[in-house]
């Protein structure tokens, strides 16, 4: 074997979680080898995109550290206002009933929502002109883990030397599996649909959360474009079944039946971009990391995206994680891997329970838990202190 070409970490998954670290990570002068085992989306060349992400105001500073904030082609759009109401079909008259207004828990909005597209120029754009990231992709990359180092094999002989591997490639992670680390998996007989759409008046910047027996609908405001000036994210929950109809459904139907379902207060909407579909499932890997190998994002934990926060949990991994490799000269001692997973482990469960919980009691036409539900969101509606509580947790700021 040649002499392997040394580098400070190895990132596997140059998905956001995986993208962003990395970035991060240079921007701070560690050397850093980045592999994906698909070509990196040319977003330059793709039409409108139509997925978002919630990017709570926690998770801005990292964006900003990776020099991604500052690199996004389209502007984000704040959210400043939440609103949760129970779905019904039709829902002709919106009624909020529980509202929450970002004045009284901070002056920043509670987040942004970013096109996934926008994230995606970004990162390319900053992967390209960093000289501290090598980027193989698409590349499959063999990993052995020894004590001291990692060893991160190509075809052809190409071999790196790392004294970390960071797993970021996703909930179906080969580096997890290969780790041996176990999962608890929790399966949701649901299925997310996720469009764009386009519509009459405008969003005034409020995230609306509808809740229906068949699970949530999100309606999440985006900055419009100059084809459709008034423009929002849709993630909508579904059986299976009901949602693999919308996701086929002729368009001038599925425009008709997402008008029913948002009620009034956007007017008419209509679908612009493509329609995506996620079978949903949720998981916790049993531990973090393995000698010379942590993992993060959702190669760790996948959680319901009922509060849009999967995204948010892995960059706090990544943020965690950055910062402990900044401050410790071996980024891949046992010691800065437990240090890790003790602090990042506790946020990421309490998330996936909430979340968990959260679709439970909502995706219930039980009429006693309707009614207990309805109490409940009032109640909340009336003790300023919980509402404070839960608008800090949805920023992703310290409470
Ligand atoms: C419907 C839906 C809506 C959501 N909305 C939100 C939201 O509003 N806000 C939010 O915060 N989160 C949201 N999420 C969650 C969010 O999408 C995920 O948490 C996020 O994509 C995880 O990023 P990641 O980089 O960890 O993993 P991924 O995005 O899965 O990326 C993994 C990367 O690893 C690569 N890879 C996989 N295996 C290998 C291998 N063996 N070798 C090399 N590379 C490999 C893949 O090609 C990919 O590029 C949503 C999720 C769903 C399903």
């Amino acid at each position: 074997m040649a002499n392997p070409i040394n580098v400070n970490i190895a990132v596997i998954g140059a998905g956001p979680v995986g993208g962003i670290l990395a970035c991060r990570l240079a921007n701070a002068a560690h050397s850093v080898l980045l592999v994906d085992r698909a070509a990196p989306p040319h977003m330059e060349r793709s039409g409108f995109d139509g997925r978002v992400y919630a990017v709570a105001t926690g998770s801005r500073p990292l964006l900003e550290e990776a020099g991604l904030w500052q690199r996004l082609p389209f502007e984000p759009c704040p959210i400043d206002h939440i609103g949760i109401s129970e779905g019904k079909l039709p829902h002709s008259k919106t009624s909020i009933l529980l509202h929450f207004d970002h004045r009284q828990a901070a002056d920043n909005p509670f987040g942004w929502i970013i096109e996934a597209g926008s994230i995606r120029l970004a990162l390319n754009s900053a992967l390209k002109d960093s000289s501290r990231i090598v980027l193989r992709a698409p590349a499959q990359a063999n990993v052995e883990r020894y004590t001291d180092r990692a060893l991160i094999k190509f075809a052809g002989g190409e071999t790196y030397s790392a004294r970390l591997v960071i797993a970021a490639d996703g909930r179906t992670s080969t580096l997890r599996a290969s780790a041996k680390i176990p999962v608890t998996r929790l399966a949701y007989r649901q299925t997310a649909l996720v469009c764009a759409i386009a519509h009459e008046r405008p969003h005034n910047n409020v995230a609306l959360q509808l809740f229906f027996p068949g699970g949530p609908t999100a309606q999440l405001p985006m900055t419009g474009t100059a084809e459709a000036i008034h423009l929002s994210g849709i993630v909508l929950t579904e059986s299976h079944d009901v949602a693999d109809q919308l996701t086929r459904m002729e368009i001038t139907r599925f425009n008709r039946e997402v008008g029913r379902r948002l009620g009034d207060h956007l007017g008419g909407v209509r679908l612009i971009g493509q329609r995506w579909s996620y079978r949903l499932s949720a998981l916790h890997a049993h531990r973090y990391f393995a000698p010379r190998l942590a993992l993060v994002g959702d190669s760790a934990h996948t959680v319901h995206p009922i509060a849009g926060q999967g995204l948010n949990l892995g960059l706090r991994d990544a943020a965690t994680l950055a910062e402990l490799i900044d401050a410790n000269d071996d980024p891949g001692s046992l010691r800065l891997l437990a240090a890790y997973q003790t602090a990042r482990r506790p946020d990421n469960l309490l998330m996936l329970a909430a979340t968990d919980s959260l679709n439970r009691l909502f995706s219930n036409n039980l009429q006693p838990v309707r009614v207990a539900r309805d109490l409940g969101l009032a109640a909340v509606e009336r003790m300023p202190w919980l509402k404070h509580l839960f608008m800090r947790t949805a920023m992703g700021l310290n409470a």
